[in-house]
């Protein structure tokens, strides 16, 4: 059968190595898996409240397009106060994670050629969703601090450029942007009338420095869209929820595309959704006590297997290093996460997936043993 032209999407690389990983699971073999973007953990037990309280309820209709009224509630009002954002009920979705909130808001945004500017190193599904939405990613490569700025963004500037993605804090990098940085950015994208898609999915699981959101600037609302999700802030990958916030008009494009689509996102995932932010201090340090101590963990794992320093990343649950510090220098990043699978079982991402040839990403998010026996094999002569 001849496929569409949209149909030729490549699968998420982390997808891929995560499938080859389970692939070789299933046939027996133990596969120390450093692929997986997710905090591996049971949900807080609030959550499960939640959703056990849900089912007993025995109702599910389809649930309202933009979200159940009481999560759309507590979630603005949740960002608002702790992201010193002023987001309206109005300018508020309840979407199937926040990949489809990206999915939906290049959708509403891009025409066909569209460039929509990339920081690279950058989120692996980025470029391909962009195309989905009709428009094309234009990579931007940062500083050696794998930061970007104005003037890094200005060269790839073109009559035809609509949007930024501004993904802050940062997978793969983990790097936190300061206000002023951020500022800058959104002030630079005001110049060249850009719309900014702003991707803080991991706003609260920010370690170390100060997380600001680009919701927070009032003078730049009209031409800002946040996503948000309970994926990493609550350790909810596989329920499914996440948000946009944004002007209206904007929202109110991304609800009909949602209406046509998917209709709406799950009522149990939804409720277990409200309980967790009803409880979001105590998930969320849950959550994030629990990846900072596996962060700490790998770095001084990889410190004494590989005999290097290593910098322990800002936020998030990757370590985005080069392969010369696993000393594979020389080597195509692909063939090298290839070999370390076969060979040592171990699972880890090229950096060419996130736009950087001569480095490889690393997510912490497995039990502690898990980390440290797979750098101990990793790093076996
Ligand atoms: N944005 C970034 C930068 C991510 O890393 C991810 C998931 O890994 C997402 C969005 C999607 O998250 P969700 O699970 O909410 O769809």
């Amino acid at each position: 059968m001849k496929l569409s032209e949209k149909a030729k999407i490549s699968p998420s690389a982390t997808g891929r190595i995560n499938s080859l990983a389970k692939q070789k699971r299933s046939s027996g073999t133990h596969v120390y898996n450093f692929a997986a973007g997710e905090p591996i953990l049971p949900n807080h037990k609030s959550i499960l409240q939640g959703a056990s309280e849900a089912i007993e309820n025995q109702y599910f209709p389809y649930p309202p397009v933009a979200g159940i009224p009481e999560l759309r509630k507590i979630v603005v009002e949740w960002i608002n106060k702790h992201h010193n954002t002023s987001f309206e009920l109005e300018g508020t979705l309840v979407t199937c994670g926040g990949k489809f909130a990206l999915l939906l808001a290049f959708e509403a945004l891009l025409n066909p050629g569209d460039e929509v500017l990339l920081p690279a190193p950058y989120w692996v599904s980025f470029p391909d969703m962009v195309k989905l939405g009709g428009g094309i990613a234009k990579p931007v490569l940062g500083g050696t601090d794998l930061k970007v700025r104005p003037q890094d963004l200005q060269k790839h500037l073109t009559e035809k450029t609509k949007a930024l993605i501004f993904n802050n804090a940062c997978n793969p990098t983990g790097v936190v942007y300061t206000r002023k940085e951020i500022e800058e950015i959104l002030a630079f994208a005001k110049a060249a009338d850009l719309i900014v898609i702003s991707d803080e999915v991991y706003s609260d699981v920010v370690y170390d420095g100060k997380f600001i959101s680009c919701g927070s600037f009032p003078e730049y609302r009209d031409r800002v869209i946040v996503i948000q999700s309970c994926s990493k802030n609550l350790g909810m990958t596989g329920w499914r929820v996440g948000f946009a916030f944004g002007p209206a008009d904007v929202i109110n494009a991304m609800t009909a595309l949602q209406s046509q689509s998917i209709t709406g996102t799950s009522l149990i995932s939804q409720l277990a959704a409200v309980a967790g932010f009803e409880n979001f201090p105590e998930v969320n340090t849950y959550v994030k006590d629990t990846l900072r101590k596996r962060r700490d963990l790998f770095v001084e794992t990889f410190e004494q297997v590989f005999k290097l320093p290593m910098e322990k990343p800002d936020s998030a649950l990757y370590i985005f290093t080069s392969l010369e510090s696993l000393g594979a220098e020389g080597t195509d990043c692909v063939k090298y996460c290839e070999r370390m699978l076969e060979e040592r079982n171990v699972a880890i991402v090229p950096g060419l997936a996130f736009g950087m040839e001569g480095y490889v990403r690393f997510a912490f998010g497995e039990p502690e043993s898990e980390i440290q026996n797979g750098l101990i094999a990793l790093g076996k002569k």
